[in-house]
């Protein structure tokens, strides 16, 4: 039995007073919860120090949204590995379409990114996902097969054990379009058999793989109960700590 993990990216919100408010209300909110799900928030950078200390002691993991995979030099305005750990992040968004799309990060520099990561002790939640013109082409296992590929490339089966694969149709997210159930399981279970080719069954069968897009609480439950849909990787809803609470319940 897999476990269920959730994951809120704040993307570019919050400053540092407001961090302070989500996270406490988080906090409060989560203290009272009886929950097996695991808990991650990926704040800002400038965010990330403050939530490390704020969330000490409780079920909350962090996270970052980013990061480039040179140890360290002349990079304005890049962050390394060895900065979040020591601004206390166990976990790394890699590959978000924000980044492939908005910053034309390519399949290689993610792939770049995840063994940097998981050699400086990270762990990647590596996103894939296509845009709604591939999926009207009817090439979207197609992408999804290279993405996953190419971004995971050169990684042994053991590297898998501490990635996450984040599912995000491009079309989905921060659009109020959900992908329907029916659909998510489908790439999920794609991605699942991908992971087997490549690697082996049991690798394939212990993999977490989230669900993101216009994740709420009232289409978490349906959408987390699906077979192949290990936890969500959620925008928008996880900066209001009712919504993130209330999709960490129905998890
Ligand atoms: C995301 O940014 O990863 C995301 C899924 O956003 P939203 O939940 O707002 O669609």
């Amino acid at each position: 039995m897999r476990r269920k993990v959730i994951a809120g990216n704040w993307k570019m919100n919050n400053n540092l007073t407001e961090s302070q408010n989500l996270i406490s209300k988080l906090i409060e909110g989560l203290g009272k919860e009886k929950t097996n799900c695991e808990v991650i928030i990926c704040p800002p950078f400038t965010s990330l120090s403050l939530a490390a200390s704020l969330i000490s002691g409780s079920i909350i993991k962090l996270g970052a949204q980013n990061m480039y995979f040179e140890e360290n030099g002349a990079y304005t305005g890049e962050i390394s590995a060895s900065m979040l750990l020591s601004s206390g992040c166990e976990y790394v968004i890699l590959g978000h379409s924000e980044r492939r799309h908005i910053f034309g990060e390519t399949d290689d520099l993610i792939n770049k990114k995840i063994k940097k990561a998981l050699s400086s002790g990270l762990k990647p939640i590596f996103c894939v996902g296509e845009t709604l013109d591939e999926r009207e082409s009817g090439v979207t296992n197609e992408i999804i097969k290279r993405q996953v590929y190419e971004g995971l490339n050169g990684l042994s089966e053991k590297d898998l054990d501490t990635i996450i694969i984040a599912y995000e149709p491009v079309w989905a997210i921060g659009t109020g379009k959900t992908a329907t159930p029916n659909q998510a399981q489908e790439v999920h279970n794609f991605i699942r058999n991908l992971i087997s080719d490549k690697f082996s069954s049991a690798a394939a069968e212990k993999i977490i793989i989230q669900y993101g897009g216009s994740v709420k609480p009232d289409n978490a439950k349906e959408l987390l109960s699906q077979k192949d849909i290990d936890g969500a990787l959620v925008g928008g809803a996880c900066l209001k700590a009712e919504s993130f609470i209330g999709i960490i319940q129905a998890a």
